[in-house]
């Protein structure tokens, strides 16, 4: 099913889509088990550039569980700094000491738990239950709830309930198909002066560094400061700060707008975006796997793939290596024994490569290449031929 209008403003989104990707994994947290890869297959995925407030996005439905906050991973020392000096500057700058401050979308709390030790109260909400029971089993604060336009958001027992005085929101808004609806949820909810961090991902910072395999259905919307500064707006917000973290990430600090405050004006000069690199992404990276699959096929050589991540799956499923590889090798047990989506090759405990050994092993998993290539080597032995994806390339290790 098509979306036709932009999930922003809802003005259509035009005929001619910037890029389309067939064969895409439809989702990237439900991994197939064996008895349903008869239903299971790729979707044809088209991004829009709206041409009225300039945001880019699927057209698609959202994943079915667009409501949850499921953090896979990536719960780092760097990013818990990240967080702590976050929080601290925002409690400090906008005098939020002994306020009441809301996480939306707090999964099991990771986040809210870091915020724990400041001196703020500190909520959170979820929508998927065990979530929500793992973040209480924390102690932590945190009910079922989404925000959703016109909720009231209050825990049921009576023990917390707004107005709030701050929010946060960390990636959670690009799985989004109501986004400007959620934020007027959380305004709706907050004090008069009520502030609020923002964070998602960038997407100059895709065009710029990533290919086409970081794109993904989870993510409806990719953000830039500008159409984001334009949703917050229509939301009831304004901006205060902007800040890029962590390289990849949009962060924003924004306040209610007073009531009285007149509608987001509209952006009808927004810029084009140049997409260039990621459609020349499709075609050098598919055509560097096709070679590689061709010369180890040539020596009668094998290839696994390590990451059951939804860029090796969408590596896996738009690419020969679906086909040449003979499984994807993952870490993290609630993956094995399962299947990739769309690809559908196996997915495999570490130690499968004993059983059933490989020549080649091609790491996708961003952010860990240097860890995996260590394990591969010292668990596999050095005559285990290591490969990575840089951006547009494949490199050897
Ligand atoms: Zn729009």
């Amino acid at each position: 099913m098509r979306n036709r209008i932009c999930i922003v403003c809802g003005r259509p989104l035009g005929e001619t889509p910037l890029m389309t990707l067939a064969d895409m994994p439809a989702s990237a947290q439900d991994i197939p088990v064996k008895e349903e890869l008869g239903e299971e297959q790729g979707i044809t995925l088209s991004l829009h550039q709206c041409e009225a407030c300039g945001l880019v996005q699927f057209d698609c439905e959202p994943v079915a569980y667009y409501k949850d906050v499921i953090r896979s991973g990536g719960f780092t020392t760097t990013m818990v700094n990240l967080r702590k000096s976050q929080y601290r500057h925002f409690i400090d700058r906008y005098h939020l000491e002994g306020k009441k401050l809301i996480e939306a979308g707090c999964g099991q709390g990771e986040f809210l738990g870091v915020l724990s030790d400041f001196p703020v109260k500190a909520y959170g909400i979820e929508n998927r239950e065990s979530l929500v029971r793992l973040a209480k089993e924390k102690g932590l604060t945190v009910w079922k709830q989404f925000a959703a336009e016109g909720e009231i958001l209050a825990a049921d027992d009576g023990s917390a309930g707004g107005p709030y005085d701050g929010f946060l929101s960390f990636n959670f808004l690009e799985h989004q198909p109501d986004p400007v609806g959620m934020l007027r949820c959380i305004a709706d909810n907050l004090s008069e002066e009520g502030v609020g961090l923002i964070t998602v991902p960038s997407l100059e910072y895709i065009l710029q560094y990533d290919g086409y395999y970081e794109l993904i259905r989870d993510h409806l919307a990719y953000y830039t400061f500008d159409t984001l500064r334009y949703a917050v707006e229509k939301a009831g917000f304004q901006v205060l700060e902007e800040e890029m973290i962590n390289r990849d990430t949009l962060s924003v600090i924004v306040r209610k707008k007073k009531r009285t405050a007149e509608q987001a004006e509209d952006n009808s000069k927004h810029t084009p975006v140049d997409i260039s690199g990621l459609k020349e992404s499709l075609g050098t990276i598919g055509k560097e796997l096709e070679e590689l699959a061709d010369s180890l096929k040539s020596q009668g050589k094998t290839l696994g793939i390590w990451g059951a991540s939804h860029q090796g799956f969408t590596l896996a499923s738009t690419t020969v290596i679906g086909q040449f590889a003979r499984y994807i090798i993952d870490s993290a047990p609630f993956k094995q024994g399962k299947y990739a989506p769309a690809s559908h090759l196996p997915i495999v405990p570490p130690d499968h490569y004993h059983m059933d050994p490989v020549d080649a092993i091609l790491i996708v998993a961003p952010g860990y290449t240097k860890e995996i290539a260590e394990i591969i080597e010292e668990k596999f032995g050095g005559h285990v031929e290591i490969l990575a994806l840089k951006s547009n390339h494949l490199e050897r290790i």
